[in-house]
C-alpha cells in the first residue's frame, strides 16, 4: 500500500521534553546509568500523599470504577469551586468548571475549539511546549511576547502592549501562560496580572490562566490567581492535581470559566461539548482529588513540607548552577525548573540541542533543550531530585562544558 499522506499539521505532534527518551532508552539498556532531570514529575521523588491513595482506593473498593458524567463528577467540581473561594476569594459556580484529562486535555481542547486554521493566539516566551504544539495543531500561528531575564522573565505589560499592536491585523483569539511558569519559575506580579487583564479587555482576547502550579511558589512569595483580578473580562483558570497534589500519573485537572457574560458561558458549554466527545476522566482519581481539596488542614501540611523541599533543592542546584563559568540561571520563585543559559560562544557545540545530545550520550544526564520552551541558547533542567543527585549532574554538566569549551 502506498504510504497514507498525514495531515500536514501532525506534524506538530510530539514533545521536546520526550524527544531523547528513545535514545536514553538504548543508553540504558546498553548499560549506561542515565541521570533523568527532564520531566517535572514529583511523585518520582515525592511519594503521592498516603489519604489521595486511601481516596482513590476507596473509591476503586465501592465500585466506582465506571465512566462519570463527561464534566466531571459534582464532588469535584464543589471541591474545586470551594478551594478557589478559599484561595482566592472566587465563589464560582460548579457548573462553570469542567473536568479534563490533566490541564494537557484543557489546553488541547481549548485551541480546537478556538482556533481555525489562519487564527492565532498570544503565547508568552519562554513558554511550556504544549501551548505551541497544541495551536499549531490546529493551524493557528503563535504570536510570541517575551519575557526577558532582565525582568527575572515576568511579562512586561509594555511589550505585550507593543507586541499586540504590532499584530492589528490578525485574528487574536486567546492569549496562555503558566503562572508560575514552566520552564522559567517566574511568578507575576498582582499590578503586571491587571495591566494583561486591561490588554486583554482593549483587545477583546480571551484570557488563559494556566495556574498548575499555583501552590508550588516559594519563600513567602505572593501568588495571585488570574480570578482576583480579572472581575467582568472572560478568562479562563486551568488547574489540576499533577503537581500541588503531587499525583502526576491520576491525570485529572480542570478549566474554570466563571464569568457570566455570553461569551464565557458559550466557552464553557463548547468546552462541555468537548469533555462528551471522550466520555468521561478518571472516576477514581476525580473521587481522590475532591478528598483531598476537602482535607484543607493535612494538605496544607504535606504540600508546606514539599514546597520546602523543593525550594530548597531549585535554590541548591540554581547555586551550583551559577558557579559553573558555562552556565548562569535566574533564581525561580516557585515550580520545579531551572532555565539555565549556556555561554554558546564559548563552547564548541553548534546550539542547545547539540548539548542536550552531548550531555546524554556522553555524561548520562538527560535534560531538555531550551530552545523547546523558546529559549534557545538555554537548557532546562528539572530540580526536584535529592540535592546528592542534583551536586552530581550538574558538576557533570560543568565537566561536559568544559571538555566542549573552545
Ligand atoms: N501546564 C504546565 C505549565 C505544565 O508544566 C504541565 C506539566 O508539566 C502541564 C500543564 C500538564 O499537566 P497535566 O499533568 O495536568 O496534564
Amino acid at each position: 500500500m502506498a504510504m497514507l499522506k498525514l495531515s500536514r499539521y501532525s506534524a506538530y505532534a510530539g514533545n521536546p521534553i520526550e524527544e531523547e527518551d528513545k535514545l536514553a532508552e538504548r543508553l540504558e539498556l546498553s548499560g549506561k546509568k542515565i541521570i533523568r532531570l527532564n520531566r517535572g514529575d514529583p511523585a518520582v521523588y515525592f511519594p503521592t500523599p498516603r489519604y489521595m491513595i486511601d481516596a482513590y482506593l476507596s473509591a476503586l473498593n465501592s465500585g466506582k470504577t465506571g465512566y462519570s458524567f463527561h464534566a466531571g463528577i459534582r464532588e469535584l467540581r464543589v471541591a474545586i469551586a470551594q478551594r478557589h473561594r478559599r484561595l482566592y476569594n472566587l465563589d464560582p459556580n460548579p457548573d462553570s468548571i469542567i473536568v479534563t484529562q490533566g490541564v494537557s486535555e484543557a489546553i488541547l481542547f481549548a485551541s480546537s475549539l478556538f482556533i481555525d486554521p489562519g487564527d492565532s493566539a498570544l503565547i508568552f516566551r519562554p513558554y511550556y511546549p504544549l501551548y505551541v504544539d497544541a495551536l499549531r495543531l490546529s493551524g493557528g500561528n503563535p504570536i510570541f511576547v517575551d519575557c526577558k531575564e532582565e525582568d527575572e522573565f515576568r511579562i512586561n505589560p509594555d511589550a505585550l502592549r507593543k507586541g499586540l499592536g504590532q499584530h492589528k491585523a490578525e485574528k487574536i483569539k486567546y492569549m496562555i501562560f503558566a503562572n508560575p511558569s514552566n520552564p522559567t519559575g517566574a511568578v507575576m506580579r498582582r499590578s503586571e496580572l491587571k495591566e494583561i487583564v486591561e490588554v486583554a479587555k482593549d483587545n477583546e482576547v480571551f484570557i488563559i490562566s494556566d495556574e498548575i502550579y499555583d501552590e508550588v511558589v516559594f519563600n513567602g512569595e505572593k501568588f495571585t490567581s488570574i480570578s482576583e483580578v480579572s472581575k467582568g473580562v472572560p478568562y479562563a483558570v486551568f488547574g489540576g492535581a499533577s503537581k500541588g497534589f503531587d499525583s502526576t500519573g491520576f491525570r485529572i485537572g480542570y478549566a474554570m470559566i466563571p464569568e457570566q457574560d455570553r461569551q464565557s458561558i458559550a466557552i464553557r458549554e463548547k468546552f462541555a461539548d468537548y469533555a462528551k466527545m471522550r466520555l468521561s476522566s478518571n472516576t477514581p482519581a476525580q473521587y481522590a482529588f475532591a478528598d483531598a481539596m476537602n482535607k484543607t488542614g493535612v494538605h496544607k501540611e504535606e504540600i508546606t513540607k514539599m514546597v520546602e523541599k523543593i525550594a530548597a533543592r531549585v535554590n541548591f542546584a540554581c547555586d551550583l548552577v551559577n558557579k559553573s563559568k558555562y552556565l548562569y540561571a535566574t533564581k525561580p520563585k516557585g515550580a520545579f525548573y531551572l532555565l539555565a543559559k549556556l555561554d554558546m560562544k564559548r563552547l564548541d557545540l553548534k546550539d542547545d540541542q547539540e548539548v542536550a545530545a552531548g550531555l546524554l550520550v556522553e555524561e548520562g544526564i538527560q535534560i531538555t533543550r531550551g530552545s523547546g520552551f523558546g529559549a534557545p541558547g538555554h537548557i532546562r533542567i528539572v530540580a526536584l531530585a535529592p540535592e546528592e543527585i542534583l551536586e552530581q549532574s550538574i558538576r557533570k554538566i560543568d565537566k561536559f562544558l568544559v571538555k566542549h569549551s573552545k
